[in-house]
This record gives structure tokens, C-alpha cells and sequence, in this order.
């Protein structure tokens, strides 16, 4: 589970932390935070290194979890503690 924000350009195909110059495209979990508010999403894609493990999102991935984290809790006026999506699902609320 990523739980830190690994950012790298599409183009950086090399990783930022060990330097093995090729990243695997993979479907990660992804646990984003709103204040006290957790929103754990499935299947996210993003490029891990098969070196060290590091995890890469790129920066849209990121905008489209988190606009869609701020929906949820505006709709749900913060009730309840967590969520569970997969990320296909975002797009459509
Ligand atoms: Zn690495």
C-alpha cells in the first residue's frame, strides 16, 4: 500500500531512490487521507521499481483520488471514518 506521495513525470522512467532504470506498470491499493478521513482506493496505476519497490504516481492519478475523496466527504459531511473504491470507479461520481 502506498501511504506516501511518489511523484514522477510520465517521461522518468528510472527511479528517483536506487536508480534502476526501468519501472513495472502495476495496479497498487492506495490509502489517501483527509484529515481523519481515509479513502482506500483499489487497482490504482502507478510504476513500481523492481529494485527497491518504490512506488510512482503520476500527478493526474493523484488530482482524480483526491477530487474525488473532497466529493465523498462533502456528500457525506464527514460521517463515517473510511471508504473503499476501486479507482475505475471515480471517474463516474
Ligand atoms: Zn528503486
Amino acid at each position: 500500500m502506498i501511504t506516501r506521495r511518489s511523484l514522477v513525470p510520465p517521461q522518468a522512467r528510472n527511479c528517483l531512490h536506487c536508480a534502476t532504470k526501468r519501472l513495472d506498470a502495476v495496479l497498487v491499493r492506495y490509502l489517501h487521507r483527509l484529515g481523519a478521513h481515509a479513502l482506500i482506493v483499489e487497482d490504482v496505476p502507478c510504476l513500481r521499481c523492481p529494485e527497491c519497490g518504490e512506488e510512482y504516481l503520476d500527478i493526474a492519478t493523484l488530482n482524480t483520488i483526491e477530487s474525488a475523496h473532497n466529493a465523498i466527504l462533502d456528500h457525506e459531511r464527514g460521517d463515517g471514518h473510511s471508504r473503499r473504491l476501486r479507482f475505475e470507479e471515480l471517474g463516474s461520481r
